[in-house]
């Protein structure tokens, strides 16, 4: 239960407004998503149709048997090592990973040589994640890159990345000025930082841009994404992150508040509104090479399932339970079309070892 008598998130993020001046967009995420016990990932579970938003692994068990197939193959590629970290980033409810892993226990050796890992922010889904995912003796690490040393490591994401806070500069004739947070007649509005920075220091994408071009820079993906191609280049494994977003830096604002199944306003309640922003898989793509990653073509999440064998697999379902027929080719169009989740979500993987991932196009 929350703490009535204690000052609600708006007004902790008015009163630090008033005491220190406007924040940065990534200050103001992370404050609303990650407060303890009133952000809006600290508390609650905001999956699912009652919730505010669904998600892939809600929709359908085909989506995680696929990721399960997924692992168990990189898996495979690297010789089929008798210890390993599957390390999952936002398991959410742990659907994904109950989903994969049953389909995983299948290969001899895989659930033997398991240690499995989740990074989970909010207490709630921390608990849905224990009674889901129990027999396989889950480990909750605080630290996104706190994985054994030594072992090949795989770590799956989906809609983790569009959490993480990002900040967005504003292109003005003397620089790129830091779109921020503040207060205006007392109430919260965007503005900018008088003092610009110059255009250097933002990706080359941004450059020679037009007056009034928004740039997003997401740095908590992209210090994610590099603490753990470290490990992974050390280890060897691969990285599977599945999200909404672009395959290349590109311009313009996609920073979005949802509530309830509908687009809300970013900076009303703050810890009741879901932020996210579309991911640059650019960005991370960059990174992940940079720290000697071989960073495969970015597939759309209607491509990645498609050659995982969707198809094949909802075929097979219904033919098992032709009561689920219709269940099933729902799912199928939501997961894949190109109007749904088809193209706007797409799949990213980086891996050391030498694994060629299953579901991506040959370099
Ligand atoms: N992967 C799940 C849930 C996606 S929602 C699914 O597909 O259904 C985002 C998930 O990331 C939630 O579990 C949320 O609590 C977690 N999360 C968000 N920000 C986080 C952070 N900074 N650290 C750890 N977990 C975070």
């Amino acid at each position: 239960m929350a703490d009535r008598s204690a000052p609600s998130l708006e007004d902790l993020i008015d009163a630090q407004i008033r005491a220190t001046g406007p924040m940065s967009i990534a200050t103001y995420m992370g404050l609303a998503l990650s407060y303890p016990a009133r952000g809006y990932y600290a508390e609650g579970d905001p999956l699912g149709t009652k919730g505010d938003f669904i998600t892939a692994p809600e929709i359908s068990q085909m989506f995680g048997e696929l990721v399960g197939f997924f692992i168990v193959n990189c898996w495979q590629q690297l010789g089929e090592p008798a210890s390993f970290t599957l390390l999952e980033l936002g398991p959410g409810r742990g659907t994904l990973m109950q989903d994969a892993l049953r389909v995983a226990a299948k290969a001899e050796g895989f659930l033997d040589s398991l240690h499995l890992q989740l990074f989970e922010a909010n207490p709630a889904l921390r608990l849905a994640q224990k009674q889901r995912l129990d027999q396989y003796n889950p480990y909750w690490a605080d630290e996104i890159d706190a994985v054994a040393e030594g072992d090949p490591v795989f770590v799956v994401a989906n809609e983790f990345f569009d959490a993480l806070p990002i900040r967005q500069f504003v292109k003005g004739k003397d620089g790129w000025h830091e779109r921020l947070v503040g207060l205006r007649d007392g109430k919260r509005a965007f503005g900018l930082s008088p003092t610009p920075i110059p255009e250097s220091t933002l990706p080359e994408a941004f450059h020679g841009a037009d007056d009034g071009t928004i740039a997003e820079i997401g740095l908590a993906a992209a210090d994610a994404m590099q603490r753990l191609a470290t490990r992974i280049k050390a280890q060897k494994g691969a990285l599977i992150a599945i999200d909404y977003g672009y395959g290349t830096t590109q311009a313009g604002e996609t920073l979005q508040g949802v509530s309830r199944h509908r687009f809300a306003d970013v900076l009303e309640r703050p810890g009741e509104v879901d932020l996210s922003s579309h991911v640059d898989f650019g960005a991370l793509a960059r990174v992940a090479a940079a720290a000697g990653l071989d960073v495969a073509p970015l597939a759309t999440q209607r491509d990645f399932l498609g050659r995982l064998g969707i198809v094949e697999r909802a075929t097979m379902l219904a033919r098992a339970n032709p009561a689920h027929l219709e269940h099933l080719s729902a799912a199928l169009k939501r997961l894949t079309h190109e109007d749904e989740m088809g193209t706007l979500f797409k799949a990213f993987c980086a891996s050391a070892g030498g694994i060629e991932p299953v579901g991506f196009a040959d370099t």
